[in-house]
């Protein structure tokens, strides 16, 4: 693998045959999460493909002209063409094999694969998921030197890293972006020691065996494993909901607002998610209409406020959503009067659903006690009815899902870890 510049372009990209082009930049932790698995991917495929990593910050014009806004950003070119999808921020191994089919076929890629000699990581503590929980329990377990393993299937941050801005987290007198809050909480626990394995698939986990496999051929195994796997957004399960998420429906105002700037929105919701992003994302949008199935709103009485004394939004209350559809450019959703069952269509531009969050479990498939809610029980050191596994955060069964209680779970875990492996 070769560092190029600029100058460098046209003899070896454009006429260099097979190449992939990774433009990273410094202080980037994607970037840095990136360069092992380029490194590796380059060690597998070198022989028939050119790896070349471009210094994005010196490299600006080639960047520009390429259409490169952001690090990392991977490209894969084939005699000159650019071909494949372009790959950027948290970026997987398997999309980086994805995008070597573009280049070779699959039935090369398929053969470079099986040839790959599996790989084993031994550690006291694999922790799987990188938000607030898992970032706490990681930074107490290194600072009493336990060799520690943190695995996310995204970049580390958790939701706090999608959050406009934070304004309970203690210690800072002004509300502080969410990125920010997250980006430091990642870092202190990485320069602490602990070793990361993000944006990585996570193919299978053994919780009685205590090993987790990523990217199909590592394995990791640990005595204790803690779940800080969080949770997603819910759906509300309505035609046309799956069809137009992305393109009409988001469940993300932090990464989505921004498209709605003088447009009108509908809200679905009526909790201190809905009610506080709604307020953020008439920052943007001219008209928010919330939509909320009963006659009260659940959010928090100051984000009620708030939300009531924005002239931007409008409140249908006691309607649920009956239907998604398109009209050109424009969401139609059709909602129903609950009292009455009358049904009516709303035209929007766009549709954010904030309605719950539902654990990240999917891969534990039945290994763990859970409460009535899906949600996995612990008792108050966090241990799970398995031995030596621990539950963390929000995907564990408690009353109140915040930063502050997050963090409390992951040191509670990790000093409860610590005394029990004698450190
Ligand atoms: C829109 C919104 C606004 C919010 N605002 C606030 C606020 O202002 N103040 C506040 O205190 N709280 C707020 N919260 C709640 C707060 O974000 C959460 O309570 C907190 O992030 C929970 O931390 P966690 O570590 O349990 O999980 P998360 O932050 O959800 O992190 C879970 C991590 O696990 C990873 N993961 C998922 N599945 C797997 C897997 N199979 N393997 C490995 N990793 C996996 C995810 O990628 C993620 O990084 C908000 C939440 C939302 C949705």
């Amino acid at each position: 693998m070769k560092e190029i510049k600029t100058t460098d372009f046209e003899k070896e990209v454009i006429r260099g045959g097979k190449v992939v082009l990774d433009f990273y930049s410094t202080e980037c932790p994607p970037c840095d999460a990136l360069a092992p698995k380029f490194e590796a991917m380059s060690e597998l495929f070198g022989a028939d493909v050119k790896f070349f990593k471009v210094f994005r910050q010196e490299n600006r014009e080639l960047a520009e002209k390429l259409g490169v806004s952001s690090s990392p950003t991977v490209l894969f070119f084939d005699d000159g063409e650019e071909v494949g999808v372009r790959l950027s921020g948290g970026i997987r191994r398997s999309e980086l094999f994805e995008g070597m089919k573009c280049l070779l076929g699959v039935e090369k890629v398929k053969q470079v694969k099986k040839a790959i000699e599996p790989q084993e990581t031994s550690c006291d503590v694999a922790i799987l998921g990188g938000g607030p929980g898992g970032l706490t329990a990681g930074l107490y377990l290194c600072q009493a030197k336990t060799n520690t393993v943190l695995i996310d299937t995204a970049l580390p941050g958790g939701q706090v890293a999608t959050t406009h801005q934070v304004s309970n987290y203690p210690g800072f007198i002004e509300p502080q972006p969410g990125y920010m809050l997250s980006h430091n909480m990642s870092e202190q626990t990485k320069r602490c020691g602990t070793t990361y394995k993000v944006a990585v698939d996570v193919t299978h986990v053994d919780l009685e065996a205590k090993k987790v496999i990523i990217d199909d051929f590592e394995t990791i195994s640990a005595k204790k494993i803690i779940i800080s796997t969080g949770t997603s957004p819910n759906w509300l399960n309505i035609p046309g909901e799956r069809e137009f998420k992305g393109n009409g429906i988001s469940y993300c105002a932090t990464c989505d607002a921004k498209y709605f700037v003088d447009k009108e929105v509908i809200v679905i919701g009526g909790g201190n998610s809905a009610i506080e992003e709604a307020d953020f994302i008439s920052k943007f949008a001219s008209k928010i209409t919330i939509v909320h199935q009963f006659d009260k709103l659940q959010a928090n009485q100051q984000a009620q406020e708030k939300a009531f004394a924005n002239p931007k939004i409008n409140f249908l209350l006691e309607h649920e959503p009956r239907s998604f559809k398109k009209d050109g450019a424009k969401m139609i959703v059709e909602v129903e009067e609950l009292k009455s069952g009358i049904r009516k269509s709303l035209a929007a531009d766009g549709v954010f659903i904030f309605v719950g969050m539902k654990p990240n479990l999917e891969i534990f498939k039945g290994q763990l006690e859970l409460d009535q809610w899906g949600f996995i029980k612990t008792n108050e050191d966090m241990k799970t009815n398995l031995n030596d596994v621990y539950a963390v955060g929000d995907v564990r069964s408690k009353k109140y899902r915040q930063i502050t209680t997050a963090i409390a779970d992951g040191t509670i875990a990790a000093i409860s870890i610590t005394r029990e492996l004698g450190q």
